[in-house]
């Protein structure tokens, strides 16, 4: 039986038990240690915690894009905040794609105290039954976070019963923050609710598509990325089916009846590839992110030899990797032996890393989101390449970034717009590892951030004068203290 003939598809931590949320120390000791490090990082955790991330933020974002599609939030009101940031991207995103900006339709039962007591099933019906008769939309990703979990409401039961009366599709999401500390359980709820739903039955999705590629993206590409794997798929006579976000009908089929499924990153897709492998005999590739020259060239050889266009795509890789190493050749003095910290999920710090070196830049720390199996194709190629770093396993935790920055000193902080903060006040000098108006993928992506990273570093006045005059709210017997410290394993022992 798959997961997808689950109502409640499986948690990341179930999935994959070697994932961990707390390590701290340097890459190669991870190494070291291998596997049975891993294992023993499995349980290890923080006796102080500052924060966590709700699965609901990247969830979000996901579902959001998806045109004629209207998102429910049953919840209390404050889990569906996150939309307010998210619906800049929606907005630009669709006008990127479609020439027109549109915002994301979300709604919220508002579950209340009374409903804590008398249960929110009415409203919840209520709430569907009248977006359904006021917006028209096709499909409404009707949502559970915590609450209902906690009082017993039964989303899947609501939408079971109200489907005949309503026009549209009904995609029950479990999205019960508190079920996973692991955000990257985002993907696979609503991969979930996409495969179970909207993804056509093998009989009737058509003919198999012989040149068409997914290009699978859940919001961590924007459509220059997207234009750029677009561009490198035709270079081989293929076509590119980027799914899900943005995605319309005809991208659901033809997700169903492609010629291979293509990862930008493992820790996103593994879910739902394995299902349309499965359920539709599409076959995939999940090892490398497009990010980085090297990285974009190993991803492009495995699309081809699983195509049989092996020589073909080696000859495109050898072709543009000439091309962006001379493009490159003028901003590389300025970024030898500057020494660069990152921070975000997963695979995305691990290969801008890789790209960041093939700049010049000297890697001293990076602090990752999270720890998978996955990553260690990532983490070996950064331990095959001379020069040992900090390496940081954290969802969030500002407090131990602090430390380690005050500690390290890097001349470049690059992590996400929310997470730059504490370098910036801290006078470093930063950017966004990901912005969906920039280029970061592919070849054009390595030429893109070189460009803007020069740029910033030529004059970081901006974040010096920040650093000058504002404070990070620690006490200085913090910076005192390893940064670590409050890491522990399940056995007590400091990770
Ligand atoms: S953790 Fe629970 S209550 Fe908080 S935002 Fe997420 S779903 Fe809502």
């Amino acid at each position: 039986m798959s997961n997808l003939d689950l109502l409640v598809p499986p948690r990341r931590e179930d999935r994959h038990p070697a994932t961990c949320l707390a390590y701290g120390g340097t890459l190669c000791g991870s190494g070291r240690k291998g596997k049975k490090k891993c294992a023993l990082m499995a349980d290890a955790d923080r006796g102080f915690t500052q924060g966590t991330i709700c699965p609901l933020l990247p969830a979000m974002g996901m579902m959001l894009s998806l045109p004629d599609t209207a998102v429910l939030m049953h919840s209390a009101v404050g889990c569906g905040s996150m939309a307010h940031g998210t619906n800049g991207n929606v907005r630009s995103g669709h006008a990127a794609r479609r020439g027109r900006p549109a915002d994301g339709l979300w709604f919220s039962t508002a579950l209340d105290e009374v409903d804590v007591i008398s249960g929110g099933d009415a409203k919840l019906e209520r709430a569907i039954r009248e977006i359904d008769a006021a917006y028209s939309p096709q499909a409404i990703f009707v949502v559970a976070g915590c609450l209902p979990a906690i009082i017993g409401d039964d989303i899947d039961a609501v939408t079971a019963r109200v489907r005949p009366e309503v026009n549209a599709r009904l995609l029950p999401v479990h999205c019960e923050g508190f079920k996973s500390r692991f955000m990257a359980t985002a993907y696979d709820v609503v991969y979930h609710a996409l495969g179970r739903n909207l993804v056509p039955e093998p009989d009737l999705a058509g003919p198999r598509e012989e040149k068409t590629i997914n290009i699978m993206n859940v919001s961590s590409m924007g459509r220059v990325d997207e234009q750029e794997l677009e561009r490198l798929a035709g270079e081989l006579g293929l076509k590119a089916n980027i799914f899900p976000v943005f995605s319309r009908p005809e991208s659901f089929r033809k997700a169903a009846v492609a010629a291979l499924s293509v990862s930008t990153c493992p820790t996103h897709d593994d879910y739902f590839l394995s299902h349309l492998e499965e359920k539709y005999g599409v076959p995939f590739v999940i090892r490398h992110m497009p990010v980085g020259i090297a990285n974009t060239g190993m991803w492009l050889r495995d699309v081809g030899e699983r195509l049989g266009l092996g020589a073909e795509a080696a000859a495109l890789a050898e072709k543009e990797e000439k091309e962006t190493r001379e493009a490159l050749a003028e901003f590389l003095p300025h970024f030898k032996g500057k020494r660069a910290f990152l921070s975000a999920g997963e695979y995305r710090s691990l290969a801008t890393a890789s790209l960041l070196r093939e700049l010049g830049f000297e890697i001293v720390g990076i602090r990752s989101f999270h720890y998978d199996e996955y990553a260690e194709v990532e983490l070996d190629k950064l331990r095959r390449e001379k020069g040992d770093f900090t390496w940081s396993v954290a969802n969030v935790q500002p407090f131990e970034e602090a430390n380690l920055l005050k500690r390290i000193k890097p001349d470049l902080f690059i992590g996400h717009w929310h997470g730059n903060n504490n370098a910036g006040r801290l006078g470093i000098p930063t950017h966004v590892i990901y912005n969906t108006a920039y280029g970061y993928v592919g070849y054009r992506g390595a030429y893109d951030l070189a460009r803007r990273l020069f740029r910033k570093l030529r004059n970081p006045a901006f974040t010096g004068r920040i650093g000058r005059h504002a404070r990070l709210p620690y006490r200085e017997s913090w910076y005192g203290r390893e940064p670590f410290s409050f890491i522990r394993s399940g056995t007590g022992e400091t990770a």
